[in-house]
């Protein structure tokens, strides 16, 4: 054991009490010293449909005070090998989308100062974009992980181009993603044209339609994406709906046929050895989710990112 602080057990203080901060880490506003930065970004004006993952960061948090230590499965102990705190929410603006672009960057290009992984909740899937901004800014064009029912490559959403359908058409724009290193995975629904996918194709991305996956383990894909991302920088992001929604109702824009949570669990733990440099977990919304399931199920995600980030030991 290190001196690294752990999760609050919940035979130290009943999991209904205290600060509901992620995993009931420390909660700090310094990103000094740590490893890895849990940091919520509140934001849902890039919506499309249903509202409410400006509440995500609350829910997630509120549901991830269930979570233990210790990977059970993979043996990963995240919090003996790295440093891992609340670093709190980015302070956006509930009243004007291109502002709280510029301050999420701005929060993000300062956390990433330090030599630590950010893992963000969000929010809606606008956010990937200024967090992608401020990661090719430290480490040049990166890989993607992209789990999703949708590509999010529209050009414009509303004649608008900041939006949560975009940011990965932006990105490509803006020279943030190396192509080739990028996959999406869980792509399926209704669309307006085939470019809604082919445009990604034609990037270089590897799309892998929700119907390559159906009935299937997922490891042997993933190891054909680790070869594919290789060495380099990756990001990982998961946009909740990418999993069927029986599984995770609370979202925005629910697409039925999707994703398992195996599946999800699967592909995330597929990434270690992948030199994640950034996580995030978006599109959760409480308000859809009566049970609590999504965020439960969102916490746990977020909770198997940590295990396979650069520098988790696996005890015997
Ligand atoms: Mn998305
Ligand atoms: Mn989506």
């Amino acid at each position: 054991m290190s001196d690294n602080p752990q999760p609050l057990g919940g035979n130290e203080t009943p999991r209904f009490g205290g600060i509901a901060t992620f995993m009931r880490l420390p909660a700090t506003s310094s990103p000094e010293d740590l490893d890895v930065a849990v940091v919520g970004v509140p934001f849902d004006i890039g919506t499309s449909n249903r509202p409410g993952a400006r509440f995500g960061p609350r829910g997630i948090r509120e549901e991830s005070v269930l979570l233990r230590p210790y990977n059970m499965a993979t043996r990963a102990a995240p919090f003996d090998s790295l440093r891992i705190d609340d670093v709190g929410d980015v302070a956006t603006n509930p009243y004007n989308l291109a502002d709280s672009i510029g301050r999420i960057t701005a929060h993000f290009e300062e956390l990433l100062r330090h030599d630590l992984v950010t893992v963000a909740m969000g929010g809606d899937h606008t956010i990937v974009l200024p967090i992608l901004r401020a990661m090719a800014a430290k480490h040049g064009p990166v890989g993607l992980v992209h789990i999703d029912a949708h590509t999010d490559i529209n050009d414009t959403m509303f004649g608008e181009k900041i939006a949560h359908g975009t940011p990965f058409r932006r990105a490509v724009e803006e020279g943030l993603l190396d192509g080739p290193r990028v996959v999406q995975i869980g792509m399926r629904g209704t669309g307006y044209a085939a470019d809604d996918f082919d445009w990604s194709r034609e990037q270089g991305f590897r799309v892998v339609q929700v119907e390559e996956c159906w009935h299937l383990s997922l490891d042997p894909l993933m190891a054909e994406v680790r070869d594919q991302l290789g060495e380099g920088p990756v990001y990982l992001s998961f946009d909740i709906d990418g999993l069927d929604p029986s599984f995770a109702p609370g979202t925005g824009t629910p697409e039925i046929a999707g994703l398992t949570t195996i599946q999800a669990l699967e592909i995330i733990r597929g990434c270690r050895g992948l030199d994640l440099v950034g996580c995030d977990l978006v599109e959760v919304a409480p308000v859809y989710d009566a049970s609590g399931a999504t965020s439960l199920t969102a916490a746990n995600m977020l909770y198997e990112m940590l295990c396979v980030l650069p520098g988790v030991e696996y005890r015997k």
